[in-house]
């Protein structure tokens, strides 16, 4: 659990420049602040505060940004101001609180909302990138601590997570956050899912373990044997949520998924890991296509490493991904490792995470589908946003038909299509839609099911998968309109006061 100690002792883990005494300071501030308050699960407020902190201090934070981290429930929460704040901790921490609790909570309800959600959260990563690290620091203790809320808001925060905070934690390359904040959320968001996926990989997992622990012992020797020192070598499972996600891609067929653990080498230098890459090869059999060089060829979210798939002696197939030591942290923590003050003081990120400040600009006069073309393009890199008649947004990836739009909207509109209308206008279902078209479906109740030539312009997994396994049991996952509609019908009151 998270403690006053436990920062304490991550700061000085990692040699943070930080004055613990006003990190102590901040922490009987902020315990004197929510005095006798407790969260839903019957825990003084003060743990969640802390927990926050923990993250932020977790990802090599600044002194402000913790503090804020402890301070951040302070004035939406209590009597104490924002004002008292900056009197006791200086300017800059008072400026990360506001903008943490300007920022509230981002809530997907509606298109209207969403994007003055996606708004507010851009335009506040382009003033200060550390408020929303504050955010993601604080949606990861909620999202811990989830169990305890009532159902039906458990199922819409944990959707939330999956659809706003997953991707954009993606987008900033901040790995270890985004499989956290996805692996509590599913099992929320999509139990029955969650419980499939996880039936499935326990056994399979296990197996993999055993032929995993022998590679990586053979592993040893060999580069004992050449006198190559490395940091270490882990073996690491799969995230559910990513796991699922690709098994989906794959006609959830579980057997074409191979990186369900992969080993880990970690190690001081960029020439030692070419090198611990030939011994791999040299001593096993690599699957074609399956080595990449993400070091040289980063993605496009900055992600490092190389990665090869090779046959085990048993003829296992087993991932191996190799990095530096910086290469690893930055996978994990993204853009928390990327920004530094300029001479001036202010905030800068180092250059592949430039776009986050070009955000910026479109301050000013931007209408709703004008901003959703630039998140498009910046954010969520090659998806597109499709309205329904209702005003829903549906978000796809480039290319995509009608007929993915349809099977996103539910498995039965899907299943049940014969026509569409785009704009109003009758289409052909291959035709491919843009952002911001309004799609509309039309449908035949009687309709048995798909027609198999879909299959041949479908551009998702969901899609393809429904397409192709037409005939067998499948679970489906309800679009996030549909949560919407249930926490409104269970919700009517609140709804209202909203307004
Ligand atoms: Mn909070």
């Amino acid at each position: 659990m998270a403690s006053a100690k436990n920062i304490l002792k991550i700061i000085k883990r990692k040699r943070l420049d930080i004055d613990s005494d006003m990190i102590k300071l901040a922490i009987q501030f902020a315990n004197s602040a929510h005095k006798g308050q407790k969260r839903q699960t019957g825990e003084p407020f003060i743990n969640h505060s802390l927990a926050t902190a923990e993250t932020l201090a977790e990802m090599g934070m600044d002194e402000s940004t913790i503090i804020a981290g402890v301070l951040h429930d302070v004035p939406e929460d209590t009597n104490v101001t924002i004002e008292e704040i900056e009197k006791n901790f200086g300017k800059d921490v008072a400026y990360l609180v506001n903008g943490v609790t300007k920022l509230g909570t981002l809530k997907y309800r509606g298109l209207e909302r969403y994007i003055e959600n996606l708004r507010k959260m851009f335009l506040t990563m382009a003033e200060d990138i550390r408020v929303i690290l504050i955010k993601f620091a604080d949606r990861l203790h909620n999202i811990k601590t989830l169990y305890a809320l009532p159902p039906h808001k458990r199922r819409r925060i944990a959707v939330e997570t999956l659809e706003i905070y997953a991707p954009i934690a993606n987008r900033l390359g901040m790995d270890e956050i985004k499989g956290q904040l996805e692996d509590l959320s599913f099992q929320y968001a999509y139990p029955d899912e969650y419980a499939w996926v996880q039936s499935q990989m326990v056994e399979r997992y296990h197996t993999k373990e055993r032929h995993l622990k022998i590679v990586k012992r053979q592993l040893e020797e060999e580069l004992k044997k050449e006198r190559i020192e490395y940091i270490k070598i882990e073996g690491r499972g799969k995230d559910m949520y990513s796991f699922y996600k690709k098994v989906m891609a794959h006609d959830k067929d579980f057997s074409k998924v191979n990186d369900l653990i992969a080993l880990r080498i970690i190690l001081d230098t960029i020439p030692e890991c070419y090198t611990v890459l030939g011994t791999i090869h040299r001593r096993w059999r690599p699957i074609k296509g399956r080595v990449k060089d993400y070091i040289a060829q980063p993605k496009p979210n900055g992600y490092q490493s190389l990665h090869t798939t090779i046959f085990s002696d048993d003829g296992e197939v087993i991932e191996i991904q190799i990095r530096t030591k910086e290469m690893h942290e930055e996978a994990s923590y993204g853009i928390a490792a990327h920004w530094h003050y300029d001479e001036k003081g202010s905030i800068k990120v180092e250059k592949k995470f430039e776009w986050v400040k070009d955000l910026s600009q479109w301050k000013q006069a931007l209408n709703g589908k004008e901003y959703l073309e630039q998140l498009k393009i910046n954010v969520f890199q090659n998806r597109i946003f499709v309205f329904t008649p209702r005003g829903d947004v549906i978000d796809l990836p480039e290319g995509a038909t009608p007929i993915d739009f349809a099977y996103h909207v539910h498995t039965d509109v899907g299943n049940k299509c014969t026509g569409s209308r785009i704009n109003g206008q009758l289409v052909k279902l291959d035709m491919v839609l843009k952002s911001g078209d309004m799609c509309e479906i039309i449908i035949d109740k009687k309709r048995k099911g798909p027609n198999p030539d879909w299959f041949n312009f479908a551009k998702t997994g969901t899609a393809k998968s429904h397409i192709k396994a037409s005939r067998k049991k499948y679970v489906s996952i309800p679009s996030i309109w549909n949560i919407v509609e249930e926490v409104k019908k269970a919700n009517p009151v609140q709804q209202k006061k909203k307004k």
